[in-house]
């Protein structure tokens, strides 16, 4: 056997040169972007919901890898399942046999939303989406996807003809057609559905850029209005589903929504196997393959692949045996209910929002004349600052990984892994509670990295 390789080696010669290397061959913004907002560290070991830095400092993650590690980094039972998986030694993606792993995944994933049939792999969030689209085109015949204003839902080029932003979408044009409706606003939806060329709604239960759950009773009255102009109702459970906001599938929150196609991913992954799911009715799929000319019509190479299954059926094990869905909703009630307790107390701090472990803390203009000069400065140069201000220190001082929620919004989203509990919301709680004293004396290093972050998007535009 060859032994040309050695990851060890290579990562003990090379691993220092990581900057670098982006630089010099990937995105080269991420360094600088790093660079930028003092995040330009070097993390070298994670387990659960932390990771630590080269000196053995402990890091408490909120952000999940944007989602994907749902059950936290390396859990022991998906960590088994791959190596098992690999050790097994299968025949694997022959493509002309039917392997066992995609079937019993799908059986499960189905077994959580019963008036689903059927079920399609592939690798990612984006490509669960592409195929929700093509089917639903295809299915109902017409050309047209509605989707929300601020949605996300991947950025390859027919997700991006349902992004409801357009900073994503600037300069790719021309994208498919399709049309987009303020989340909540069922009159512009039935308008919209009147000229019947819609194929179907898609919609994040609870939107990820911002934090913004669809507003109570929009879920089933529209899957009532997209029926009865038999349109089809996608939801994009791509980081709310699999437990992340207290269900299973966020669109569960309300009795009665059931949905024609819904989107996973992310979680699914275990954090290690890429893999995207759409799932959908039985006679979606009849149409969309309706002749054995047809079974490739929609297809990926690596759909179904032996790795990403293993882990997709030990994630959802998991799941079931250490109640991962009743912990995201109970930690998410603490740690949303002890946030909310401090927008009483700080001027600057405006909502507490979200569901489970989905959370969004958004912050707004103060009333105090002495806060309020430093808060219009801030917004003159580019919304979104402040929020960049705290997730600053809770990085640097408190080492918690948090994000801003998105591009000119000053919302912080928190989606730590499910598996989180009482310190970790502790620790969050504490942290956050220092970082608005410092932010509400209106001066220190907080305010100064504000100057600097101004001056810089002065000088970017
Ligand atoms: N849909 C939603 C709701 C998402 O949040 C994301 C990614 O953040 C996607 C789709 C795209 O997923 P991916 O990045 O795996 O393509």
């Amino acid at each position: 056997m060859s032994d040309g390789f050695d990851l060890g080696r290579l990562l003990a010669e090379r691993g220092d040169e990581r900057y670098a290397l982006h630089a010099r061959h990937l995105n080269h913004q991420l360094p600088r972007m790093l660079h930028t907002i003092g995040f330009d560290r070097v993390y070298e070991r994670a387990q659960g919901a932390h990771f630590w830095d080269a000196e053995g400092n402990d890091h408490l993650d909120m952000l999940a890898g944007f989602g994907v590690m749902g059950l936290g980094r390396h859990h022991p039972v998906v960590r088994k399942a791959l190596h098992d998986v690999l050790d097994a030694g299968l025949a694997d993606l022959t493509r002309f046999d039917c392997p066992p792993l995609p079937g019993l995944l799908a059986e499960r994933l189905l077994a959580h939303s019963p008036h689903l049939d059927r079920v399609f792999f592939g690798n990612s969030g984006t490509e669960a989406v592409e195929t929700a689209l093509k089917f639903a085109r295809y299915a109902t015949g017409r050309g047209r996807i509605l989707y929300c204003d601020h949605a996300f839902h991947g950025l390859t080029a027919g997700s991006l003809s349902v992004n409801g932003e357009r900073g994503f979408r600037d300069g790719f044009a021309p994208l498919l057609p399709d049309t987009a409706v303020p989340l909540g606003d069922l009159d512009a939806l039935e308008r919209e559905l009147r000229r019947g060329d819609v194929a179907g709604l898609i919609v994040e239960p609870i939107q990820g850029k911002g934090v913004y759950p669809a507003p109570p009773g929009y879920l089933p009255a529209a899957q009532r209005l997209l029926r009865e102009h038999r349109a089809l109702l996608i939801a994009d459970e791509v980081q709310t589903g699999l437990g992340r906001t207290g269900d299973f599938y966020a669109y569960q929150h309300e009795d009665g929504v059931e949905p024609d196609l819904v989107c996973v991913a992310k979680a699914l992954s275990g954090g290690y196997v890429p893999v995207g799911a759409t799932l959908g009715k039985d006679w979606i799929f009849k149409k969309v393959y309706s002749s054995m000319d047809r079974v490739l019509v929609h297809s990926a190479s690596f759909g179904g692949n032996a790795q990403a299954m293993a882990a997709g059926l030990a994630v959802l094990a998991v799941m079931e045996d250490e109640g991962t869905v009743a912990n995201a909703r109970a930690t998410g009630d603490l740690l949303r209910t002890r946030l909310a307790a401090l927008v009483d107390r700080y001027e600057l701090l405006h909502e507490v929002r979200g569901r489970g472990l989905m959370i969004g803390i958004e912050f707004g203009r103060p009333a105090s004349l002495r806060l309020r000069g430093r808060w219009t400065m801030l917004q003159a140069a580019r919304k979104g600052l402040f929020a960049q201000m705290v997730v600053a220190p809770l990085l640097q001082k408190h080492r918690i990984l948090t994000q801003v929620s998105g591009d000119h919004l000053e919302v912080i989203k928190l989606i730590p892994p499910l598996v989180i509990g009482e310190s970790e919301v502790d620790r969050f709680v504490t942290a956050f509670t220092e970082v608005m004293d410092e932010a509400h004396s209106g001066g220190g290093l907080m305010w100064d990295f504000g100057k600097t972050l101004m001056k810089q998007a002065v000088a970017a535009r």
